[in-house]
């Protein structure tokens, strides 16, 4: 049988409407990818096997048909344990959230369906999305595929490692700091956060609601774009989502990119965050860097300096924001309404020490210290001195990405000031673990788009991310030049050293 793993999307959509192969030998390989590879990597939380059968043979019976196909016909997705796939578990890496079964679909999931994608399963994550290295989940530690013996990035750790270890050709994650980006550039694959707002958020579970959003991983720009048109757009049931985002064309971000990469990079003006290539940055990441922004030049790119004075606040204010937020979000975990209910040494009548237990018991020592951040954050007497304080820091940040959009239309920057690190390198110390979404947090508190891509190889031969920021709503140019620079470079074709010799 041809060899099915580590395919784009439109190679296996071409495969199967020749009939060379059915949605179900799609499917087949690429469990087999993930029974040989997924006890080593750990990615996923759950399969979702009877769903992705349903969806095979609903595919199947289009070709037979004859019918047309719709995007994503066929196409192995994994999905981050935040977002609703009905009638399967949805435990944001929680314990307090073990045991709650998905009573709905979120809309990005009822999208891919409709757009016949087949659901491989549910991925690990930093238990409700906090941190960066996936070593948060209840449950277990994602590996990279690159070396097993580092983290994926987080918190979409099991996301962007199922497709950078070819079980998955598509992955959703969210991202409120980072969390799609920081790992696509520790793990080699493509991971976009849109505009926020352009992508519903209707069945994600919510860790911080002015930041968090929901956005593609895929192995090229190209998959990443694809995915993108399939999941975006207005949804009334979100009422973050932004009405009418593309003047009801609907979106073909894919069909933008069919371009020379010459012609897709024509008059842009390309900017380069210099608080982002200096001191704490890896230097070989400062090189690669530096190395994206002549290869811009060559296709034609103006290419400048730009700084982004407020941004050195963006770490203190996001803390501030986004456990705010996270402290009001997860309150709803009480024992009552969702999940585990912990009664053991409770007194009957005691519906207080119930709530205490169960939170005590259910959330993780991470969460607890965001829970207990944020609402001292909001507490009387403090609010004004962090919670809004931080709000009008915020506005100085958006101010600073307005003001170079004057003159820019994307931004460059490495997207992690490392390359992955260890398992374990990281746990005992918040404060170095925070510093890894220096250069991702940013664009969610200025709400814009944002996408990773592989651009090297760094220290010990781990991949290095290259972060392609635009203006809101230039989710487009973002793609256009992102796909511009995997059409000059290669990058992106170095899979991890492991994907040729399974399958
Ligand atoms: N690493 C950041 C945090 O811990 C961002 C997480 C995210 O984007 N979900 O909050």
């Amino acid at each position: 049988m041809t060899e099915l793993v580590g395919r784009s999307i439109s190679e296996l959509k071409k495969l199967l409407a020749e009939k060379s192969v059915s949605a179900r030998e799609i499917l087949s390989a690429h469990w087999k990818q993930v029974h040989a590879l997924d006890p080593e990597i750990k990615a996923f939380t759950c399969l979702t096997e009877e769903r992705a059968q349903k969806q095979a043979a609903r595919v199947d019976e289009l070709i037979a048909r004859g019918e047309a196909l719709p995007a994503l016909a066929g196409i192995p997705v994994a999905i981050k344990d935040n977002i609703c796939v009905a009638d399967y578990p949805t435990t944001c890496s929680s314990k307090i959230l073990e045991s709650f079964i998905a009573p709905y679909e979120a809309t990005v999931a009822q999208k891919l369906d409709a757009a016949g994608a087949l659901f491989i399963g549910k991925t690990n994550m930093d238990e409700f999305a906090m941190g960066s290295s996936t070593e948060n989940s209840a449950f277990k530690k994602t590996a990279n595929p690159w070396d097993v013996s580092r983290v994926p990035g987080g918190s979409s750790g099991g996301s962007t490692a199922s497709v950078a270890a070819g079980m998955a050709v598509l992955a959703l994650g969210s991202d409120t700091g980072g969390s799609i980006r920081q790992p696509a550039a520790f793990c080699g694959v493509s991971g976009m956060k849109p505009t926020y707002g352009m992508v519903s958020r209707f069945g994600l579970v919510a860790f911080a609601s002015s930041l968090d959003q929901i956005g593609p991983l895929a192995r090229s720009v190209e998959d990443t774009a694809i995915a993108l048109s399939v999941i975006s757009g207005h949804d009334k049931k979100d009422s973050t989502s932004i009405p009418d985002p593309f003047k009801n064309q609907g979106p073909r971000f894919e069909e933008s990119l069919a371009q020379e990469p010459d012609k897709l990079m024509k008059g842009l003006r390309v900017g380069v965050i210099t608080e982002l290539v200096g001191e704490g940055i890896e230097p070989e990441i400062v090189s690669s860097i530096r190395a994206a922004a002549a290869v811009f030049e060559k296709l034609g790119a103006k290419v400048t300096d730009v700084s982004l004075p407020n941004s050195k606040y963006a770490l203190p204010v996001y803390y501030l924001i986004a456990t705010a937020e996270a402290s009001a979000n997860l309150a709803r975990y009480d024992g009552v309404k969702y999940g585990l209910r912990e009664t053991e040494g409770t007194a009957k009548d005691s519906i207080l020490q119930m709530y205490k237990s169960t939170r005590s018991k259910g959330f993780g020592a991470e969460v607890k210290r965001r829970i207990m951040l944020g609402t001292y954050a909001l507490s009387s007497g403090y609010y004004d001195a962090y919670y809004k304080k931080a709000q009008q820091v915020r506005r100085l940040i958006k101010n600073d990405f307005d003001k170079v959009f004057e003159s820019c239309d994307v931004l460059i920057s490495p997207t992690s000031p490392t390359v992955a690190f260890k398992i374990g390198e990281k746990t005992d110390d918040p404060l170095s673990m925070y510093l890894s979404d220096i250069a991702t947090i940013p664009a969610n508190l200025a709400g814009l788009p944002g996408i990773s891509i592989p651009a090297g190889l760094g220290k010990d031969k781990l991949p290095i991310g290259l972060q392609i920021l635009g203006n809101t709503l230039s989710d487009e140019v973002v793609l256009k030049v992102a796909h511009a620079f995997q059409q000059s470079t290669d990058f992106h074709n170095r899979q991890f050293p492991g994907l040729a010799t399974v399958g």
